[in-house]
């Protein structure tokens, strides 16, 4: 074991929140550190390719937005946090740029999509690599700083000490005065228990939040977990891949063995995943070529330009395997995708323990039982900014 001097703020994980905590609190002055299970890049933000959403448009704006976030969550949201996710959406983006990330643009402004559960179009992307996009740009800033990287390195021990926090990364003794826990979900793990596909990284196993339990850290909503509508069912190597939610919202749509709509292809996930479990268990699926349930995702109907722009990647993948999604329809099922609840917190992402910060995937609340896309990123922006902050701030008091 190697021991360290104290630091005032140790972050857990490298994904955009974590990333997020590290560039904040040492902006803030503080001596930080950063552990992570593996590489600093591997993460499940990097994967995202969606968008990240924020209220830009003339007929938007951040009330709006937070109506859409607590609807979609069925009203179990914590309303004091929603309001602090679209509060500070528009300044989370303007500091992602000041990182250096480049929103699409079009006619002037930034080119937005209207996600699942939207009252408008406010989902910003790069291309389909927003996650790539933002957690580049971050990962160089902390590395451009004085900060230390822990890299695999993964919390195992987690105790409270005289004077913070004691923690036990890899083969680290670490000490710091606040920690802030960004270690994101399980959704990885448990789609191994149950046999089924997940979008997630292998790293989203889970753990960190039982240490945090353990410690004392109350939780909420750690049952829903959340299956992406559209996971790719075929070919093989598209399997478990999440087909970003921008696919519907420039216009493909779901369609059983019929080829008849039988959901609103933009409607909230949970229900857009019910829809299919429930259109197969009637027997109105497709089956895969390797006998696995799928339906239909009409995606010759998005215009060729509009996936030039915003679908490039997803479409060289698909390509790639022998499928053109603008030539034929594509086969698609629910996959494990997020966390929806998590650990208790704060507007400034303090947990229920003193000088413990949680953000991202791994904090509940914000999304309440049921996440919209495009707000992960924005969360995981918005309350790692304050964690950050708020773990600085107090490890100097
Ligand atoms: C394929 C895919 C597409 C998505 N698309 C979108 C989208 O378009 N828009 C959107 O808003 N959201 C999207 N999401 C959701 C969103 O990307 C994630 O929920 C979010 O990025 C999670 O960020 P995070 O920082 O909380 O966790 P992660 O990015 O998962 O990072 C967690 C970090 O913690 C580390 N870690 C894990 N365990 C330990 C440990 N014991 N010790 C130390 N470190 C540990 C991991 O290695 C990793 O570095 C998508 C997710 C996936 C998987």
């Amino acid at each position: 074991m190697s021991g360290t001097a104290p630091l005032d703020v140790l972050v857990i994980g490298s994904g955009a929140s974590g990333l997020a905590a590290a560039v904040s609190a040492e902006r803030a002055g503080a001596r930080v550190g950063l552990a992570t299970k593996g590489a600093i890049q591997a993460c499940n933000s990097a994967k995202a390719q969606g968008g990240i959403q924020a209220a830009f448009g003339t007929d938007d704006s951040p009330e709006q937005h937070a109506g859409d976030v607590f609807k979609s969550s069925h009203e179990s949201a914590d309303l004091r946090l929603v309001e602090v996710l679209t509060g500070d959406a528009q300044s989370a983006i303007h500091w992602l740029e000041e990182l250096g990330v480049e929103f699409t643009r079009e006619n002037g402004g930034y080119r937005l999509a209207r996600c699942g559960g939207a009252t408008a179009k406010r989902l910003l992307q790069v291309g389909d690599r927003t996650g790539h996009a933002i957690t580049k740009a971050l990962r160089d800033e902390f590395g451009a700083g004085s900060g230390t990287l822990f890299a695999h390195s993964p919390l195992r021990a987690l105790e409270s000490a005289p004077n913070g926090w004691r923690a036990t990364c890899g083969a680290h003794e670490l000490e710091a005065a606040t920690v802030v826990l960004a270690a994101g979900g399980r959704c990885f793990k448990v789609a191994l228990e149950r046999n089924e596909l997940s979008t997630n990284h292998p790293n989203a196993t889970g753990e960190v939040t039982q240490i945090a339990l353990e410690a004392g850290a109350e939780a909420r909503d750690l049952d829903e977990l959340q299956y992406h509508p559209n996971g790719g069912a075929w070919p093989e190597t598209m399997q478990g891949y999440s087909i970003p939610e921008t696919t519907r919202a420039y216009g493909a749509v779901l369609l059983n063995a019929d080829l008849e709509e039988f959901t609103d292809s933009l409607g909230p996930r949970d229900v857009v995943s019910q829809a299919i479990f429930d259109e197969v268990a009637k027997g109105m699926g497709v089956d895969t070529p390797d006998g696995r349930p799928a339906v239909l995702l009409d995606t010759t109907r998005i215009a060729e330009a509009d996936a030039e722009v915003s679908l490039p990647y997803m479409l060289r993948r698909y390509r790639g395997g022998g499928i053109d999604p603008l030539r034929e329809k594509i086969l698609t099922y629910p996959v494990l995708h997020y966390q929806n609840g998590g650990l208790v917190i704060d507007t400034d992402a303090q947990t229920t323990l003193e000088g413990m910060y949680a953000c991202g995937e791994i904090a509940g609340g914000t999304h309440g039982r049921n996440r919209m896309m495009g707000n992960s990123l924005l969360e995981c922006v918005v309350f790692g900014r304050r964690a950050g902050r708020a773990a600085a701030e107090k490890a100097s008091a």
